[in-house]
């Protein structure tokens, strides 16, 4: 075994003031349109339709909801984390706009790690002589306010023996992110247990009630840090999620959410018309919402989506090809986005991926340290992300919040790529 430092820029990045409250303000409505999505079976069952036709995925996702819903809904309580990405995009007028990468709505990580960032980089800033500067980066502990979540949530769930259950990996590479939160749980007194799929599958019951049991002890609250990856599951896995998922325990986020939160539905909540169906009588939400959005489009077999095919194959740089996948490094650019469509542009398969403008951030000069890596200067980008954290509880949403953010700064030679993927490394805005 061996710890790493986790990755991080040398100096912090400047970021627009206006964008970074822009963010924070939209916050609460992507919470809502979640939420709001993940309750809609006719709009997932519509959107997905096509997608689990061909991504085998998404379709073991998609049985487990169904066969959840006809059995009858056990869990009453709902607790929603998570992380709208963003990038400022650079418009060929030179305005610069926010720009929503995605929203992850399971294992949205780096809310621990990104609290300790600004003491760094205030740190760092003393030492250049900048103690102005350092004085004006903005405090930030997302750990705290996700954790208030989740104690929410746990106190509705109304037994005091029960503990949080930690969902995490095999391998447990983030496990000092997981702890920050954790920490803030005992400070509550709330009991929290780390378990794998595998201890679930073989430890794990349901009672009568379906309350679920885990080595004799109740689980009041599910915090998934894994299973968002078809590599995170193998015949057993599978069987403990659905376990879990008929359970009455509160599950973060429960399987409407995880399937709300795919790259499909984002591509068709950008229809005209669809955020005003999803949040009825919230114009201003909506407004919001859709401010936030770049282009997005179907690839669907037929006519629009023949359009779409062509039109990106014909200029491969405007445009980012992306599959139902999560963690980074999975989306498509340049030569190799045109290659892989004029392959499968005749094929169900396209389906299974959907089409997005390229968001064009102003690159701007950072050091990026990380082990074992020489320093230099490198061109970067950076993706802002804003915590969203609610508790529902039957239909009444009881917290709605952002509870921080995370900026993350990449080399501009990578087109893809996320902290755990070993290209993006963390970092602080400095509004300006
Ligand atoms: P994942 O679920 O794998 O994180 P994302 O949609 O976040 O998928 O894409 C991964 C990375 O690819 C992002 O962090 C960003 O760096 C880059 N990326 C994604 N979409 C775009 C886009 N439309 N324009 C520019 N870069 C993008
Ligand atoms: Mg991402």
């Amino acid at each position: 075994q061996m710890v790493n430092y986790a990755p991080f820029t040398l100096l912090p990045s400047a970021v627009p003031k206006a964008l970074f409250e822009q963010a924070y303000a939209v916050q609460q409505d992507f919470n809502l349109l979640v939420d709001a999505v993940s309750q809609n079976r006719e709009f997932l069952e519509r959107t997905l339709a096509s997608t689990i036709k061909v991504d085998d995925f998404t379709a073991r996702l998609f049985r487990i909801y169904t066969q959840v819903l006809e059995e009858g809904l056990a869990q009453s309580v709902f607790l929603g984390i998570n992380r709208s990405d963003y990038m400022i995009d650079c418009a060929v007028d030179g305005t610069p706009a926010l720009k929503q990468i995605e929203i992850n709505t399971i294992a949205a990580s780096f809310g621990g790690l990104t609290s300790r960032t600004p003491a760094v980089h205030r740190q760092v800033l003393k030492v250049l002589g900048k103690t102005e500067e350092a004085s004006r980066l903005v405090t930030n502990n997302p750990s705290q306010g996700l954790a208030l979540g989740i104690a929410k949530a746990w106190e509705l769930y109304g037994s005091q023996s029960a503990v949080v259950m930690f969902l995490v990996e095999r391998v447990q590479r983030n496990i000092f992110d997981q702890r920050c939160v954790e920490n803030e749980l005992w400070n509550r007194n709330i009991r929290v247990i780390r378990r794998r799929f595998r201890d679930v599958f073989e430890k794990g019951s349901l009672d009568d009630a379906r309350r679920l049991y885990i080595d004799g002890q109740e689980v009041a609250v599910v915090y998934y840090r894994e299973g968002y990856v078809p590599q995170n599951y193998d015949p057993q896995n599978w069987e403990a999620r659905l376990l879990l998922e008929r359970s009455r325990a509160v599950k973060c986020p429960d399987i409407a959410t995880q399937l709300a939160g795919t790259k499909k539905v984002q591509q068709e909540l950008t229809r005209p018309g669809m955020l005003e169906r999803l949040l009825p009588g919230r114009a201003a939400s909506v407004a919001r919402i859709r401010e936030t959005f770049t282009g997005l489009y179907s690839l669907d077999l037929g006519e629009e989506g023949d359009k779409v095919a062509a039109k990106a194959i014909a200029a491969p740089d405007h445009f980012v090809l992306k599959p139902q996948r999560e963690g980074g490094g999975n989306n498509l650019y340049g030569e190799e986005l045109r290659h892989v469509l004029e392959k499968i542009k005749d094929s169900p398969e396209r389906t299974s991926y959907i089409l997005m403008d390229k968001i064009k951030p102003q690159p701007s000069k950072n050091y990026l340290l990380r082990p074992h890596s020489p320093l230099k200067v490198s061109e970067c980008i950076s993706e802002l992300g804003i915590f969203g954290v609610y508790v529902r509880q039957g239909k009444e949403m009881v917290m709605n919040k952002a509870a921080g953010h995370l900026l993350r700064t990449k080399a501009i030679e990578h087109a893809d790529g996320g902290v755990a993927a070993g290209v993006a490394v963390l970092d602080t805005p400095y509004l300006v």
